[in-house]
């Protein structure tokens, strides 16, 4: 697949970032023939025309109804449509309207969609992985049957509507014309079912083996590949035969090594057998959600008055913030079917009772969208084994706890309402070792559990693991000093790095030219090899350059140890990093892979050489953001075609000035790698720096990995996705695809209300993530939510979950600033809680009160906008490098909820008198619990110490008269001018002070996968003014106090 198969879909020739930002719908404006229009959701990050900056001017527009338009035409354009329309558009962007649109309609969901020509898909799809498919893989991958069907979705509809599918992005899996079929189903019941204690190493299906399933991941990873409708009640998957008697089943499940007992279902860090060893209440078969309606109304909010909406003025309430972490909003769902809901730090919704129609969504104007971390590392995680993972057979989805069993034989799907068979292997519990209780198997207790998926979910026997280190080693670069943390801590973790006997490694350095290294076995010492014609890069040794890491462990060690003086006194300042990623792409296109790219300046050299776009003058000055999108397309083409062989990249920049981020993060982006950035690197220099970023490697080099993955996203009938965040490529309407996963990485995904969910008491949203682990495992971990529907705005307004609303816009922030401007971004936040407070005023409150009311679920809301105003990525008037600010705005986007929250709104807490009183007992250490403070200067007293979390950063300030034995205790310092200006770490003392405060300092940085740097601060310390910023309620030169800002939306709603 070349790039310029993406060039139609992705706008090469157009905006370039249309995969990503310009999903925004703000962006796009579809305007091609047969698009159909539909209601349209509310998005609050769509413009109301220019808003003007001061209060008083605001303009509501967006909400004043526009004259409805006809089903089949083009919106009309917009006052805030920036840019002119873009060529095909991405399939799943809807339109947008600026208003409601009363008369638009979408055809019910289940309409056939409209044929698709089998042009469309005429290319193998991007993951194909090269050609190497097993034998017997479906023959027809070029030229599909005209039967195969998108998927029978909502999104559908506009999905075939939309040229853009003509790429190689529409998921082979939309080839396959046959039905799923049962593996195993008619065979003797192997591999046998059981929980955790799965040991198998490096399965390799042997050609013939999976291969002689028709096309496996649609039994993923697709929806309903039907050849057609499906009658109402197909009969089932062929099955055993009924009537084997029960004795005949367990011998199935003796086969594992270990008998299924409570003992075979560990937890790799809880052993217990819990939760399995105390089934869950389970209302069999009535627990459904389908059947919740008595259980349901009993929990009917108008019967209480809920904490979540009891008024708040919040010009009179100031000290809002809760004692410790803001908690997450319970659904309102009958409690047997809560405790068993996924876990809100894995999967969450900005609204935890969905509307029963997009106009409630709209009147609500809060924004409808899922946050997601779906690979974060767990403590607990069961996983399943099993010939047949029961899926439904209309729309795929796993059966979950919120299916319901019509009977012992038959589960009705909880997304698209199919009733399906239950199969005669799952009617046999391995947990209880009992028969006839389908609805005790762990599939039906966990909402997150993982699959290991069996021969049919591959299409190539599993990827090794595959790493490649790109080093870049200019005159620049060495003098960082990197390359001696990079070398070393690949030494140090060589062992760790996760992977089997299987396992690859490659290394790549370059400056002016490219060097690659021959790792063959058997030579004496690693041999370079320097190609300097980098305008057509060929790999000169294509065999030895990527090499067995356990065969060729020694000289691997032997490079790592003689790279960082190789270089040592070289002269060279040019940096070729386009020809070396493009290197890169091709050592690893056979094999997929992950690539690291340590980089230290502005690449100035062949392909996707750059200029700085930025002026230091004008950063404050500027009226707006210049040069917020990339400045070529190289990097996001590259990726593209990275992301096509199964290769992500991983992007560390070390740099002291300029290095465009905003061009060179693309590549990690829609590679769905990651981005770390260390301003101001120098080995000398800056030492906190180097500990962060040789804690962050350590972490990066031995986290898990998952390789060659896709995840898809599935909700009830009636709701559809529209934008993902994060870092990925979209390959069809609700599949991202991401070459590695990683599980410090966070999805956004804004959804809409296509159907009424008027018959609905509940709906729910599965998220499933297939991938190969480092020991060469398929691997499925699935996740599902259960949230409850609601049909009045107070039911709605009682369930919004502020944080997770805060992060969602957040991340539709960030594309607007890219794709619009920054002041329309920064207006539509403001605009976000004006309009969601007038709502709540209009048409919640039945008395009118003065002041500016608020749910007490939304209390915090203008907080965090002011928050996210003030914020590096959208902040404005203060001199923000442009590479520090797009580096936030990427943070923002593929950070999980929990590390966004701190980025936007730190904790402060005063620690000069910290006590063990309430404090919590980890591991046998006591980690004290001091309250959160409001951040501002008020709450700073000289005679005290105060510690701020900001996430990525942890500043301690030291008042002028602190406590001197806060002083001499915990820093080890006679006095307050003792402090040193530069103090990144605090000294282990023997004192309880210094314990304590250690104790709690460590545990802060536990909680994250990366390392926050800790600056201790004083008045004449240089890092100050960074520590008064994150003052949020505090007026600056250029933006508003808290209070200011609470009269500026005050008077807003109140017009
Ligand atoms: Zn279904």
């Amino acid at each position: 697949m070349s790039s310029t198969d993406f060039s139609s879909q992705n706008g090469a020739g157009g905006p370039p970032y249309a995969n990503g930002p310009s999903q925004n719908p703000v962006a796009l404006q579809p305007p091609g023939p047969g698009y159909m229009a539909h209601q349209t959701p509310y998005n609050p990050m769509q413009a109301k025309g220019p808003m003007p900056p001061g209060p008083g001017i605001y303009n509501s527009g967006p909400y004043q109804p526009i004259p409805p338009v006809s089903s089949n035409q083009a919106l009309p354009s917009q006052p805030m449509l920036k840019r002119p329309p873009m060529g095909p558009q991405h399939s799943m962007t809807p339109p947008q309207s600026a208003s409601p649109n009363p008369g638009s309609r979408i055809p019910p969901a289940h309409a056939t969609p409209p044929p698709v020509s089998a042009n469309n898909y005429q290319h193998a799809p991007a993951w194909q992985y090269g050609g190497t498919l097993p034998m017997g893989a479906p023959p027809s991958m070029g030229a599909p049957p005209p039967m195969a069907m998108p998927p029978l979705r909502p999104v559908g509809n506009h999905m075939t509507s939309s040229p853009s599918l003509a790429t190689p992005q529409a998921s082979s899996a939309e080839y396959r014309a046959t039905p799923p079929v049962f593996h195993n189903a008619m065979q003797p019941l192997g591999p046998p079912t059981s929980l955790q204690g799965y040991t198998q190493q490096g399965h390799m299906p042997t050609p013939g083996n999976g291969a002689q399933v028709p096309n496996s991941f649609d039994h993923l990873e697709m929806g309903p590949k039907m050849a057609g409708p499906l009658p109402p009640q197909q009969p089932g998957p062929p099955t055993r035969q009924m009537g084997l008697s029960y004795p005949s089943l367990p011998p199935g499940y003796q086969n594992t090594s270990a008998p299924p007992t409570a003992a075979t279902m560990q937890h790799p860090v809880q052993p217990s057998t819990q939760p399995y060893s105390h089934p869950q209440p389970y209302q069999q078969p009535s627990a459904g959600p389908a059947q919740l309606s008595p259980s349901l109304s009993g929990l009917s909010l108008q019967s209480q008055t809920p904490e979540a909406l009891r008024v708040v003025n919040l010009l009179q309430e100031r000290n809002l913030l809760p004692l410790g972490p803001v908690t997450p909003p319970t659904p309102c769902l009958p409690q047997d079917l809560q405790k068993i809901n996924c876990h809100p730090e894995v999967f969450r919704s900005t609204l935890t009772s969905i509307p029963q129609t997009q106009s409630l969504l709209n009147k609500a104007k809060l924004p409808l969208g899922l946050l997601l971390h779906p690979f974060k590392d767990l403590s607990q995680l069961p996983v399943v084994t099993s010939s047949t993972i029961v899926r439904c057979r209309s729309c795929r989805t796993y059966i979950n706890p919120f299916v319901t069993f019509l009977d012992q034989r038959r589960w009705k799907c909880n997304l698209c309402y199919r009733v399906n068979d239950v199969p005669e292997e799952f009617m046999y519990n391995p947990v209880s070792r009992s028969y006839g209780e389908p609805h005790k198997r762990p599939e039906v207790q966990n909402a997150t559990l993982e699959f290991i998926a069996p021969s049919e979910y591959m299409l190539r026997p599993p990827q090794p693991a595959v790493y490649l280190i790109v080093l870049d080693v200019s005159h620049n670069a060495v003098e960082t000093g990197y390359l001696d943390v990079v070398c070393q801590s690949l030494l140090e973790n060589i062992n760790a790095l996760p992977g089997d006997s299987r396992t690859k490694i490659g290394f790549i350095t370059f400056d002016s030219t490219i060097h690659f290294y021959n790792l063959q076995e058997g030579l004496s010492q690693p041999q370079m090899l320097i190609v300097t014609d980098i305008e057509d890069i060929f790999l000169p040794t294509p065999d030895s350059l990527l090499v067995n890491l356990n065969e060729c462990k020694e000289l691997v060690q032997d490079l790592l140890r003689s790279l960082p003086q190789m270089f040592g006194k070289t002269m060279e300042t040019q940096c070729a990093l386009g020809p070396a990623l493009q290197a890169a792409f091709k050592l690893l296109s056979a094999t997929g892979g992950r690539v690291s790219v340590f980089q230290t300046q502005l690449p100035s050299l062949g392909v996707g050489a750059l200029k700085s776009r930025e002026d230091p003058n004008q950063r404050a000055s500027a009226k707006d953001i210049q040069h917020l999108s990339p400045a070529t397309d190289f990097y996001k083409k590259l990726a593209l075609d990275c992301s096509g062989q199964q290769v992500a990249v991983d992007l560390f920049l070390l740099s002291s000035q300029y290095c465009d981020l905003a061009s060179l993060g693309c590549i990690s982006r829609y590679s769905a790698g990651s981005v770390y950035y260390y301003p101001s690197y120098h080995q000398q220099h800056n030492p906190a720096g180097v500990e962060c970023f040789q804690k962050d490697l350590k972490r990066y080099l031995t986290r898990k990995i998952g390789f060659e993955a896709v995840m898809r996203i599935r909700c009830s009938k009636g709701l559809s996705i529209h934008t993902f965040h994060g870092n990925f490529f979209v390959r069809s309407t609700d599949l991202l695809s991401l070459p590695n996963v990683n599980p410090d990485a966070g999805f956004a995904v804004q959804m809409s209300i296509e159907e009424n969910l008027v018959d609905m008491q509940s709906v729910s949203f599965q998220a499933a993530l297939l991938y190969t682990s480092s020991k060469g495992e398929r691997r499925i971990r699935v996740h599902t939510m259960c949230l409850p529907v609601v049909n009045s705005l107070s039911d709605i307004f009682a369930g919004a979950d502020v944080q997770a609303i805060t992060c969602l816009l957040a991340s539709m922030a960030v594309d607007r600033s890219v794709t619009a401007s920054l002041s329309d971004a920064r207006d539509a936040m403001t605009n976000a809680s004006i309009d969601s407070l007038t709502s709540f005023r209009t048409s919640v409150l039945t008395i009118q009160q003065p002041g500016l009311l608020a749910p007490a679920c939304l209390r915090l809301f203008p907080l965090y906008i002011l928050a996210l105003l003030k914020q590096k990525a959208f902040r404005t008037g203060t001199s923000t490098r442009l590479d520090d600010r797009v580096f936030a705005m990427c943070q923002l986007k593929y950070q999980p909820l929990a590390y966004v929250m701190l980025m936007i709104h730190p904790a402060l807490y005063r620690v000069d008198d910290l006590t063990d009183e309430g404090a919590l007992n980890v591991s046998e250490r006591t980690i004290p619990q001091p309250r959160v403070q409001q951040l501002s200067v008020e709450k700073l007293s000289r005679d005290g110490a105060f510690l701020m979390d900001a996430g990525s950063v942890i500043y301690l300030w030291i008042g002028r008269n602190c406590n001197p034995n806060f002083l001499t205790q915990v820093l080890g310092l006679p006095n307050y001018a003792a402090v040193p200006l530069n103090m990144n770490m605090l000294p282990e003392l023997d004192t309880a002070e210094s314990q304590r405060t250690r104790a709690f300092v460590g545990w802060l940085r536990e909680q994250r996968p990366f390392f926050p740097i800790l600056h201790v601060i004083r008045d004449e310390s240089p890092l100050k003014a960074s520590f008064l910023q994150n003052m949020i309620e505090d007026r600056t030169e250029s933006a508003l106090s808290y209070y200011e800002f609470l009269l500026h939306i005050q008077q807003q709603v109140s017009k």
